[in-house]
């Protein structure tokens, strides 16, 4: 069994929208009506301790972080804005209290570089490991969510940064390597950024057709858009962007730099595809405001009738993968 199939199973007789519910689960966030001109987005995310992330490897501070970040970048991929949230935590007996006091500084943190509020959670005691459940809650403008399932043929597919450093970041945490030239890669495992900025201005842009967070992988995660939009993705591998030394990285601690970038998780970046109508009015309006950003945004493939993600190479071959993302398994 794997997570999708159990979900499947678990959401299959529950409703997708009602009287205030106007998108239920099966994207990154749902969406609820609320009033003067605004949606709520709500989401959560958990990371437990031997499954999401070793204690040895991180600080509290910085686990705290990325609780809150990777849960703000489910928000980001529909285009909202987060605003508050609750944090559940397990805390097991082999926990020092300033370790959870610097895990909670972490999170207020980043709450306060997100402009967020803490409004609630549980506190228990857990049998074995470090266990946190966040749950977060956002806005956007009525009828503004951005869903996986907006993508038609003829649209372009574009992605924010670039692609692999968290899954190479790991592989170094794996084999112990921690040298100057690998810090950036554990740092985008250990700390990663949600697309807080440009998500809103794709949301405003008005030419964003659909939109999802890379948590499980690129290939992994454009399939979702492909499957809610019932549209074939086609990657042109030549084009995915990578961080500076980062195929060459890869190499150094035996990794093939594009498997990684296509299937390694928790890059946090947003992937999302541009009506065809208005691909040249994107392209101009994103050659202006993109200095402000401060990271690459690049067109990465095309939406075509179909369906699933493929990625070919140069002479248009489709690449064999051997897997294609992250996936919970029983
Ligand atoms: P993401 O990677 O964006 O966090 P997931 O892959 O975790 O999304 O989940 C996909 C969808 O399934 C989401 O809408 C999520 O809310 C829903 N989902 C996941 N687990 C459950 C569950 N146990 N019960 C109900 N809905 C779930
Ligand atoms: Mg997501």
């Amino acid at each position: 069994m794997n997570e999708f199939e159990l979900i499947e199973k678990i959401t299959h007789g529950a409703p997708r929208s009602g009287e205030y519910l106007v998108c239920g689960a099966g994207d990154d966030c749902a969406v609820i009506k609320g009033a003067n001109g605004k949606d709520f987005l709500v989401t959560t995310d958990a990371l437990f301790e031997g499954v999401h992330f070793k204690r040895e490897w991180t600080t509290p501070k910085t686990l705290g972080r990325k609780a809150l970040s990777v849960n703000v970048s489910d928000i980001c991929a529909m285009g909202g804005r987060a605003q508050y949230f609750l944090v559940s935590i397990g805390i097991p007996e082999d926990m020092p209290e300033t370790e959870v006091e610097s895990l909670f500084d972490g999170m207020a943190q980043s709450a306060n570089s997100f402009r967020m509020s803490l409004i609630g959670g549980d506190t228990c005691k857990s049998a074995k490991g470090l266990l946190l459940s966040l749950t977060v809650i956002g806005e956007c403008d009525t009828g503004k969510a951005i869903y996986r399932k907006g993508a038609k043929p003829g649209d372009a597919v574009y992605a924010t940064g670039t692609f692999g450093d968290s899954a190479l970041g790991l592989a170094c945490l794996e084999k112990g390597i921690r040298n100057i030239h690998v810090r950036n890669f554990i740092k985008k495992h250990d700390d990663p950024t949600p697309r807080t900025a440009i998500s809103q201005w794709l949301s405003e842009s008005g030419c964003v057709s659909s939109m999802i967070d890379i948590s499980d992988g690129l290939m992994a995660d454009l399939n979702h858009i492909a499957d809610a939009s019932k549209v074939q993705i086609i990657i042109d591998a030549k084009n995915i962007p990578f961080s500076d030394g980062f195929i060459e990285s890869a190499g150094l601690v035996g990794k093939d730099g594009i498997t990684l970038a296509l299937s390694g998780g928790e890059d946090y970046e947003l992937a999302f595809t541009v009506h065809s109508a208005k691909r040249g009015l994107f392209e101009k309006m994103l050659n202006v405001v993109l200095p402000t950003f401060g990271h690459k945004v690049t067109k990465i493939g095309e939406v075509l009738q179909g369906e699933g993600v493929h990625a070919v190479d140069v002479h248009g071959t489709k690449l064999a993968l051997a897997n294609k993302g992250f996936e919970h398994k029983w």
